[in-house]
């Protein structure tokens, strides 16, 4: 399937002129692009690059629907996020946001760097059966650059976020450069009070879905405005992954 495509695609380029059909591609145009919605939405993720066959075939794919946790003695999280200079990316799937600081994460396998954080509306990770209007996801990866960590923090409805006033005031187009924000971001106004959160194993919830990353979701959501809402889904209205089966794995309780 993925080959038909691929050589229906490199005739067309032949047909129309390959330097012109070439030139024609928008900045970052990804010849195995993937979608939320539409023929290349993710319940066909799998198909689009070989690479992918984990989104299809994964047994440790996020995200899930939390429902019946463990409570368990988990250790707490220590996150070392301070205010700092930030990047904001639109990257075609959601806005990303990237600290030129060295932020950091510390769990109970060790300390991981702050890659970027991003966005989904609704939240990807359910709560028996329920989406929050807005999640964020905060990257870590290790010293090697794989992503091991990712926590994820919920939305309601209510007051509006200092934090996202600040990065969602200007939020770039598809493909356009990352804009720097002015002064620094206090990063760790998007983390509740509370720490308590559950954790299981899973996946990157995006192509490739590389697994072997570890989720922490906290339990306490923080507010967004209606208009921060819209703000974000005036550029992704919606950008979510559905949730993928357990297989048997174990959400745990605590903190
Ligand atoms: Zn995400």
């Amino acid at each position: 399937m993925t080959h038909t495509l691929r050589a229906a695609a490199f005739c067309g380029a032949i047909v129309m002129g390959s330097a012109s059909a070439i030139a024609a591609d928008p900045p970052g145009h990804d010849p195995h692009a993937w979608s939320y919605e539409g023929a290349t939405d993710p319940s066909h993720w799998g198909e689009l690059d070989p690479g992918f066959f984990r989104c299809a075939t994964g047994k440790l794919q996020s995200p899930v629907d939390i429902h019946g946790a463990t409570p368990a003695h988990l250790p707490a999280l220590a996150f070392h996020y301070r205010p700092t200079r930030v990047k904001v990316a639109n990257t075609g799937h959601t806005i990303e946001v990237r600290p030129a600081g060295a932020e950091t994460l510390t769990t109970a396998s060790g300390t991981y760097r702050l890659a970027q954080f991003h966005f989904h509306t609704p939240s990807e990770t359910r709560f028996n059966g329920k989406a929050y209007p807005l999640s964020v996801h905060f990257v870590h990866q290790d010293d090697k650059g794989r992503v091991v960590a990712v926590v994820a923090v919920m939305f309601r409805m209510g007051k509006p976020n200092p934090q996202l006033a600040t990065l969602f005031r200007t939020l770039p187009k598809p493909g356009a450069q990352p804009v720097p924000m002015p002064g620094r971001v206090n990063i760790a106004g998007l983390l509740p009070k509370s720490h308590h959160y559950y954790t299981f194993p899973g996946s990157l919830t995006t192509p490739p879905c590389t697994e072997d990353v570890q989720w922490y979701v906290m339990k306490q959501p923080l507010t967004i405005s209606p208009q921060q809402l819209a703000a974000f889904r005036s550029r992704y209205p919606m950008n979510a992954r559905p949730p993928q089966p357990l297989d048997g794995r174990a959400v745990q309780s605590g903190g």
